[in-house]
């Protein structure tokens, strides 16, 4: 038994204007058995079109999906061995907790003793063991969102598809559930597909991440991967704080910043000498010292004291801003608002994206 493969799906909507959205503009994933994997990207770049066509809410206009070596985008919804958990709990308010994680048993008219064991099993492992007796507005946001869990897990599909499950969370919240999401996608074993616009909840929990934009995925690697290795500006762009300094390819592996050259550890074989080109580089990847002429030159222009770490703006000569983020110690004779520095950023940090 293996995961889930989509082979050149695509899906075209018309607009009420009458323009075509290619709301997923072929896309090819193979998502692997077990994995929590993630489409994160921003709103309108088809996450939620792509869930539902695995479900088989919506129908591709070509393309295919398999389960293993089972093609499953022919089959209506409920032929398929997956299901979803939407960000509205949808509970049904007048039956219990218990009663709303037996519903889907019942339809399937499972014998009542079975039912009533899968039941307690599934309260157990969302840790709600002791409520199947109360009903949904008796329990608070995040235990109804846990009920719902326990509803979708106890038909025991193959794939669940969670579309921004826990958005309608307060912040401290979310971050307990993510926590539990991970523990439960464990324990169970069952590939998760969790969509998200937050790249903080995409890098904490997912072991895959595939970045969408416009339709398309734009990298698929593991958090690591997508933060220091970034495929390309948008992705660079679109996780966490980064900067982009202008350069030039000058030679083999050499990039030039502002006349300083680096060699930078990614392939870059494909540019052309005097390409120019983006050093994308990480706040936190960037260091201040005392002046010294065979590096980057800047001002330092704010110091922001955060807590566990400090964020500085620094100037370079040809005018561009950086964001610094420091850990401690911190030094104060290069940290201070008007001091001349030199910036040092390690060349195997930096990557190389378009301008
Ligand atoms: P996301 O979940 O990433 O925010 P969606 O999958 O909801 O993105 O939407 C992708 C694109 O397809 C958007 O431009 C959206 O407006 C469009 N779209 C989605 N569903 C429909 C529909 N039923 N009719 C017309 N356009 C749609
Ligand atoms: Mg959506």
């Amino acid at each position: 038994e293996s995961g889930l493969t989509i082979n050149h799906a695509k899906k075209t909507f018309t607009s009420a204007e009458g323009k075509e959205v290619h709301a997923i503009d072929d896309v090819s994933l193979a998502i692997h058995k077990g994995e929590f994997f993630i489409l994160l990207g921003p709103s309108g770049c088809g996450k939620t079109t792509l869930l539902r066509s695995i479900a088989g809410l919506e129908s591709l206009d070509a393309g295919e999906i398999y389960l293993g070596d089972q093609r499953i985008d022919p089959l209506p919804p409920y032929e398929r061995p997956v299901n979803t958990v939407f960000q509205s709990y949808a509970l049904f308010p007048h039956m219990t907790v218990a009663q709303n994680v037996a519903f889907g048993l019942e339809m399937e008219k499972k014998p009542k003793d079975e039912i009533a064991k899968t039941v307690q099993e599934m309260l157990d492992l969302v840790h709600l063991g002791e409520f199947g007796g109360r009903k949904p507005h008796q329990m608070s946001g995040g235990q109804q969102q846990r009920v719902a869990l326990a509803r979708s897990l106890a038909k025991r599909p193959k794939v669940l598809l969670l579309d921004e499950s826990l958005s309608a969370l307060d912040f401290k919240l979310r971050r307990q559930m993510q926590v539990e999401l991970k523990r439960i996608q464990r324990e169970t074993g069952i590939t998760f597909i969790f969509v998200t616009h937050d790249q903080e909840e995409a890098l904490s929990m997912g072991d895959r991440i595939a970045v969408f934009s416009k339709g398309r995925p734009e990298q698929v690697g593991t958090p690591e991967q997508i933060y220091n290795e970034p495929a390309n500006r948008f992705v660079a762009d679109f996780i966490g704080d980064i900067n982009f300094l202008d350069a030039v390819k000058s030679g083999d592996g050499v990039i030039t910043v502002e006349g300083v050259p680096f060699h930078v550890k990614q392939d870059i074989s494909n540019l052309s000498d005097g390409a120019e080109i983006c050093a994308a580089v990480r706040p936190e990847r960037i260091e201040l010292a005392a002046p010294d002429d065979t590096a980057l030159q800047g001002t330092v222009e704010t110091v922001v004291f955060m807590g566990a770490d400090v964020r500085c703006h620094v100037r370079l000569a040809d005018g561009t801003l950086l964001l610094v983020r420091i850990s401690p110690p911190f030094d104060t004779s290069v940290l201070y608002q008007g001091a001349t520095v030199s910036v040092h950023v390690e060349a195997a940090h930096m990557r190389v994206v378009e301008r």
